[in-house]
């Protein structure tokens, strides 16, 4: 078996957390290539070294004095050194940042600094060999992920090896400067080295005990997720969960490896399993519920219009030449609704709506505003009669009205729109309703 296995910024924010990591990675042989994050928050109001290396960078962009802000960096490295009673020194490593920033090495190459010197600790911890990112991870001139160049290197390269760290969130251009995915794109570096090794297991290790069942934030200690497929968390990523970087499912997904997401702090923990088909059930019937505020829904009415051919392409056709994306578009016979982001609609209003009407000649357009969005996403929902009843029925109960219903064909969601104020509500009712 061979695992990957990365570890986000909290669970290398300081020499604690790396004690952790270690005993993580020691417990099991097969934990055999690391990607780590850069040092992240050791407590919340605490800031990421990536956001440190920013502010610093931005600093020396324009000239401005930044050995303070340089050192502030410096010594939340040498507090893991310190902590670990490690031998290694990042002195000269920091002497040629210094020299990078004063010649203006770029924003990326100063971001990824947090990730590089993370690599060469955990390495010199684990007594594992140190690979830099920017000479195996490559991106094309066009600044987008070369994923074959890749894959063909770095897969060569690891095959001999029976260990390493590899840093996250970089790699480099064909000139050689570095480049970075967009935040939080150490998971990616994890999928990517989780595909070369074609390993049995993309281990992601983070501050939570997997995937929860909704936002801790609106509902009081959710239920973790046990197994999602990437189709279900590909809906409820788009309604705001926010569990790892989009595209770190593209490389693992491809090569059939699933993601586990577990816990640095509670390492005991299932966690989340990410796979592509399962035959196990979700625990409640439903796997997620999840969603976001700040709709509009457009609602376009003409008599006839189901006889009318081209009809909705002609109304979408308003949208697209205002470069306005639709999520939804619930219908009836003679009605239909075109649902939009209500920050992106509301400048382009007026515009939109006069081609709507010179395109279509409606007999009225209708416009409603702060609509919130809910997803209730599950594969059990296919089998299951009843769901869309028990959520309807606790959403009546709780005296919320439904503004929308869409179902997609997959049946894997159902996606209600309420009233933004009504949004937190809905979300607890849908929650308790499944999961007792
Ligand atoms: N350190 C980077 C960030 O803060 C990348 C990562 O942690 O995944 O976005």
């Amino acid at each position: 078996m061979i695992k990957v296995v990365k570890f986000g910024g909290s669970s290398l924010a300081s020499a604690e957390q790396f004690m952790k990591v270690k005993d993580i990675i020691v417990s099991d042989p097969d934990r055999r290539f690391v990607v780590p994050s850069a040092p992240g928050k050791r407590y919340s109001a605490d800031t990421k070294v990536t956001d440190m290396l920013y502010s610093c960078y931005n600093l020396a962009e324009t000239d401005a004095d930044f050995d303070d802000t340089l050192k502030a960096i410096a010594t939340r490295y040498q507090e893991i050194i310190d902590g670990l009673k490690l031998t290694v020194s990042l002195d000269s490593e920091f002497e040629k940042i210094k020299a990078d920033f004063k010649a203006h090495a770029g924003r990326e190459y100063a971001a990824s600094r947090g990730e590089y010197l993370n690599g060469i600790l955990l390495a010199n911890y684990l007594g594992f060999e140190f690979l830099d990112s920017a000479e195996y991870i490559f991106f094309k001139e066009n600044g987008t992920f070369d994923a074959e160049k890749t894959n063909d290197v770095l897969s060569a390269k690891l095959r001999g090896m029976s260990n390493a760290v590899i840093p996250g969130f970089y790699g480099s251009l064909p000139d050689g400067r570095v480049k970075t995915f967009s935040r939080g794109g150490s998971d990616i570096t994890g999928s990517i080295v989780a595909r070369a090794v074609q390993a049995n297991l993309y281990e992601n290790w983070t501050d939570v005990s997997g995937c929860l069942v909704t936002d801790p934030r609106i509902v009081e200690n959710p239920k973790v997720i046990d197994v999602i497929t990437y189709r279900e968390l590909r809906e409820l990523a788009y309604m705001g969960f926010n569990v790892l970087h989009e595209d770190a499912i593209f490389p693992v997904r491809t090569a059939g490896i699933p993601i586990n997401i577990k816990n640095t702090n509670a390492p005991k923990d299932p966690g989340t399993l990410i796979v592509e088909n399962t035959s196990r059930k979700p625990g409640f019937t439903i796997t997620g519920v999840a969603g976001k505020k700040g709709f509009t829904a457009i609602n376009i009415e003409k008599d006839m219009m189901n006889a009318e051919i081209g009809f909705c392409r002609r109304v979408l056709q308003a949208f697209e030449d205002n470069g306005i994306s639709f999520e939804h578009m619930p219908s009836g016979i003679d009605t239909m609704t075109v649902v939009v982001h209500q920050s992106e609609f509301e400048t382009k209003e007026q515009t939109v709506l006069a081609e709507i009407r010179k395109l279509t000649n409606p007999d009225s357009i209708d416009i409603s505003t702060d609509i919130a969005l809910l997803a209730v996403v599950g594969r059990g929902m296919r089998s299951n009669r009843g769901v869309a009843a028990k959520i309807f029925s606790a959403l009546d109960r709780a005296s919320i009205n439904i503004r929308m219903i869409d179902q997609g064909s997959s049946e894997l969601n159902i996606i209600i729109g309420v009233s933004n104020n009504d949004f937190e509500d809905a979300i607890n009712v849908i929650y308790h309703a499944f999961v007792q």
